[in-house]
């Protein structure tokens, strides 16, 4: 079943099975979302990475679709973005219907003026196609298929793994392991490390299909459609004309049943009419979790991505985050390696991904719990809400049917220096950077690849350690950061604020370099 071809990416027999050993600064463990953003990311700042798949190709089915702006952004660092804008399907605006009459629409970027849109839906075994080839011509990621980690062995200064490949076993040395293996993560089962979180019992069906015909670009939400009336139906439009579509189906579906050929054609015949085409894509039955390890760092290993949180899909949380989590730990796990920064700089990876996550995790609770209402009082109010929503529009704010994914806030994280002055917009310490047209360009291509100073006006001059950008008579920039002449930002590698001022003061930001890399750290 599939339009998409797998391609089966070579196994090369690793150098450790002819005695070729010595130790590696970084191991990451997983080739899906997080591992190759993060070996991308680790390479551009010069260091070398290992990478471990058990596998040879890439995502299996149909999972992520909903690629974020903040992930367009990341990925933008390596050369592959636009790729992913051009073969994807850009949408910002959605509908949300109750029976067959629409409640509301919402636009995710109401404002122009960005290079990335709200958000691409592209199917993650491009994505991951994108990573893997990006990877293949990157000298600084040595990417291994079909090297599956058996055992992992922790040791005071560093981690070995122990890896099983069609050629035979091999043990690995490394100063840091990074476990990106995805929600089941053997590598945090080996280590004996719990996840704690929630089960939802109620199940999805996925049908993935290519349907002829005028294709919806926005996403559709309904609530009691004519067509599946005891439920929600979810539509997205992802790259090769290919629907996808998502059928509530409650706790007691017996998904054998519901994912049979004939009983799948029946239910899209209902929601696409007599007179429709289609061929399957994909098919497949699903129910989630919500969980999230205690810490995310433990000695040497530390866990991204669905091995260390995992959502529900509502709200294009999971792979987002991942990419975020590669992004956050990428700088300081580069700073540590590179003897640049004290280990407990990775304390704050686990501290500021963690409050993303309780964030993500609150969200897609919330949404869950909209759609999947599970007590009766709480469908009584949802019921009552929708009906409220097409006239009233205090309503319409509480119809939750998945909040889409923007850049979490980490506010008083231990790297930022808190605000002074007086400020009445613009990203504050602890927000993600946020993008304007500059000239021809944009503000998030000029920013460094490590700190940034953006200095709004003429008297800055450059700071060690950081690179510098001035920025004049740029006036949506100037607005969106809430400037005025002399109006300094710190901005980390990560793109989010470290500091802010109102003066460019050298010594202020000289102190702010030092806290942002790495003291007071604590998770
Ligand atoms: C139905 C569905 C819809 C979704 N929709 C979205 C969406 O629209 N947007 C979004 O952002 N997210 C979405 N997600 C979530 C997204 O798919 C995951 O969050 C994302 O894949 C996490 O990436 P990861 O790199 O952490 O893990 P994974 O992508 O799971 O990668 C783990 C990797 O580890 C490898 N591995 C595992 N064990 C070993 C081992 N022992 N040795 C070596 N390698 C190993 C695997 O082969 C795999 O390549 C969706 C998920 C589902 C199920």
């Amino acid at each position: 079943m599939g339009s998409y071809e797998y391609r089966k990416y070579p196994y090369r027999r690793p150098p450790e099975l002819d005695g070729k050993s010595g130790r590696r600064p970084v191991v990451i463990v997983g080739a899906g979302m997080a591992g190759p953003t993060l070996a991308l990311s680790l390479a551009q700042r010069g260091v070398p990475v290992v990478m471990l798949d058990e596998d040879d190709t890439v995502s299996l089915g149909s999972r992520s679709i909903c690629q974020a702006k903040h992930s367009l952004e990341v990925w933008d660092r390596f050369g592959i973005a636009a790729g992913m804008v051009a073969k994807g399907i850009t949408w910002t605006e959605g509908e949300v219907y109750l029976r067959d009459k629409p409640v509301y629409r919402f636009n995710l970027a109401p404002e122009p003026g960005h290079k990335f849109p709200a958000f691409v839906n592209l199917q993650q075994y491009y994505v991951e196609e994108f990573l893997y080839e990006r990877c293949a011509v990157e000298p600084l990621v040595d990417l291994r298929h079909r090297n599956k980690v058996t055992a992992v062995m922790p040791r005071a200064d560093g981690v070995a793994v122990e890896v099983e490949t069609p050629d035979g076993r091999y043990t690995l040395d490394a100063d840091w392991l990074v476990a990106c293996d995805g929600v089941r993560s053997p590598v945090r089962h080996m280590l004996g490390l719990p996840y704690p979180g929630e089960v939802f019992h109620d199940q999805f069906l996925i049908a993935d299909i290519r349907l002829k015909g005028d294709l919806p670009k926005e996403r559709r939400f309904w609530f009691y459609p004519p067509f599946h009336p005891t439920n929600s139906v979810l539509l997205h439009r992802q790259a090769d004309d290919v629907l996808r579509v998502d059928f509530q189906l409650g706790r007691d579906a017996d998904p054998e049943e519901e994912k049979k050929p004939a009983n799948v054609d029946k239910r899209l015949r209902q929601m696409f009419g007599p007179e429709a085409r289609w061929e399957h894509e994909w098919t497949s039955v699903y129910t989630f979790t919500c969980r999230m390890m205690e810490k995310f760092v433990h000695g040497r290993t530390i866990f991204v991505g669905d091995a260390a949180h995992v959502v529900s899909p509502f709200g294009a949380r999971g792979g987002n985050a991942a990419v975020a989590d590669a992004d956050n730990l990428a700088w300081k796990l580069a700073a540590v390696a590179g003897g640049a920064a004290p280990a407990g700089l990775l304390d704050t990876y686990c501290s500021e991904r963690r409050a993303a996550s309780v964030e993500n995790i609150r969200h897609s609770t919330r949404a869950t719990d909209f759609i999947t209402p599970r007590f009766p009082a709480s469908r009584v109010f949802r019921d009552a809400t929708l009906a409220l929503a097409r006239d009233f529009p205090f309503a319409r704010a509480l119809i939750n049917s998945g909040r889409l994914s923007v850049p979490t806030a980490h506010t008083g994280s231990a790297l930022d220096t808190p605000d002074a002055g007086d400020w009445s917009g613009g990203p504050a310490p602890g927000c993600a950077a946020v993008d304007a047209p500059l000239g021809n360009g944009w503000l998030v291509d000029r920013l460094g690849r490590d700190f940034t100073v953006l200095s709004f006006g003429r008297d800055a001059t450059p700071v060690a350690g950081a690179t510098l950008m001035s920025v004049e008579g740029e006036e949506l920039a100037g607005r969106r950061y809430d400037a005025r002449p002399g109006t300094t930002y710190l901005i980390r590698p990560d793109r989010y604020v470290a500091a802010r001022w109102r003066t460019f003061d050298p010594a202020a930001i000289r102190a702010a370099l030092k806290r942002a890399l790495g003291k007071e750290a604590t998770c």
